[in-house]
């Protein structure tokens, strides 16, 4: 099955909204096994989206047009589908008074013009919309599908899992199994270099590779009959991109650093503190985000100046004088600082020259030190980050993170 996106709305257009729903539906079509060649974007324009959606129903099997549902006149997804389509609309009472409905729970009459969002023609699938008043649609005339849905994401994204996807699942003919697996610490390149026979061969089982920040992610793809018959055919590749990789493959399940590591603090019952300077309470934050931290995450700090490191965490006014705040040896005594006050069993500090200012020849811009704390040792890490202020604050987070899981497997 081929399909596009047409994603309608001159907000779009001139950068007021980002768009999100091409990402979000194309990876859900990957997933489903169903090509995309062609996404639009076009405003809010009935000549113009009548000539894309026509052009696209040409080329492809099916269209997935997003946003313009809404009851103003500059809604017009779902009449001009209907028109290109050939299918006129009629209103549909019941979901007029589902609409009528919602709009007397808050005490209010609904307007007339909503009236348009019961609109459907006769032989169509009406998508419920469980956040707002405007319900999507299925079309399909002759072979060929559109489907329209809402524009905001809250509406749009919970209608196209509980609705759209298991409508796609049956129609593209076949189950998709994937498995998502997650790699720090090398490069898209080398990984796609290390990994060409694998590549090369694709008997039934599609890997492909994609960059995140700081990261790469494999998406293994296998089309089978169920979840089970996938599993099996996907074990073994990942077993050899594992032996080809190495331990620099830490999830198999979709799961970033953050939740690996949250897993195995609440596995091994340990607890967790950080002090921040460079990365200024990142890391602590991306624990702090995910619910059920509490379990381990017993606070950080922010010792930033060279006074705080000394005064809230103990570090030696010899060491900064003799190595710097930015050092090996800085890290550490942050690190065992932060342990030994906060009582936790691991304790993770960092300290660095983000940039853009303050390198020098010898302590270069992206020169971080991460350090882990624990019962038995500390272990210092420096790195030579080569980016921006904040992607070298992120990327120090994400080794911080990968330092903490290896120091727990
Ligand atoms: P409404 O009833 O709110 O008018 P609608 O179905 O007519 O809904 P639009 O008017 O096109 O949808 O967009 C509504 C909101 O959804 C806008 O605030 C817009 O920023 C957001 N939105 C629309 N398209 C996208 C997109 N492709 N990606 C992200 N957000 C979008
Ligand atoms: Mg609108």
């Amino acid at each position: 099955m081929i399909a596009e996106t047409i994603c309608v709305g001159e907000e779009l257009l001139c950068g007021q909204t980002q768009n999100t729903h091409a990402g979000y539906i194309a990876a859900h079509l990957a997933e489903l096994g169903i090509v995309q060649r062609h996404q639009d974007v076009v405003g809010d324009d009935a000549g113009q989206l009548a000539e894309c959606l026509r052009a696209a129903l040409t080329r492809a099997d099916l269209v997935i047009l997003c946003g313009g549902l809404g009851p103003t006149y500059d809604d017009i997804t779902k009449e001009i589908a209907c028109e290109v389509m050939g299918l006129p609309l009629r209103l549909y009472p019941e979901i007029w008074e589902r609409i009528q409905g919602i709009f007397a729970a808050g005490g209010k009459l609904a307007p007339p013009e909503n009236i348009k969002q019961a609109m459907f023609p006769d032989s169509c699938i009406v998508l419920p919309n469980k956040h707002g008043t405007a319900p999507g649609c299925i079309l399909e005339v002759g072979g060929k599908i559109a489907i329209c849905l809402p524009g905001p994401p809250r509406e749009l994204e919970p209608m196209f899992e509980a609705s759209v996807l298991p409508y796609l699942r049956e129609r593209s003919g076949g189950y998709f199994h994937t498995r998502v697996l997650h790699v720090f610490g090398m490069g898209e390149s080398d990984v796609a270099h290390r990994l060409t026979d694998l590549f090369a061969r694709q008997n039934g089982v599609r890997v492909a590779p994609y960059v995140k920040t700081g990261e790469v992610t494999l998406r293994v793809t296998a089309n089978c009959k169920d979840a089970t018959e996938g599993e099996a055919l996907l074990a073994p590749v990942i077993a050899e991109i594992r032996s080809i990789l190495g331990d620099i493959v830490y999830s198999d399940c979709d799961m970033g650093l953050p939740e690996v590591c949250h897993a195995l603090l609440l596995e091994r019952g340990l607890t967790l503190a950080t002090a921040e300077s460079c990365t200024g309470g990142l890391l602590c934050s991306a624990f702090v985000d995910m619910p059920g931290s509490s379990a381990y995450m017993l606070g950080g700090t922010i010792p930033y100046s060279n006074a705080a490191k000394v005064c809230m965490l103990g570090v030696s006014e010899d060491t900064i004088r003799e190595h710097g705040a930015v050092s090996a040896q800085c890290a550490q005594e942050m690190a065992e600082g932060m342990r030994a006050r906060s009582g936790a069993d691991l304790a993770l500090a960092t300290t660095g020259i983000a940039g853009p200012g303050g390198g020098t020849a010898t302590k270069p811009v992206g020169l971080v030190y991460i350090a882990l704390a624990s019962e038995n040792n500390t272990q210092v890490k420096e790195l030579r980050l080569r980016y921006d202020r904040a992607k070298n604050r992120e990327l120090s987070v994400l080794h911080a993170l990968d330092m903490l899981r290896r120091a727990m497997h």
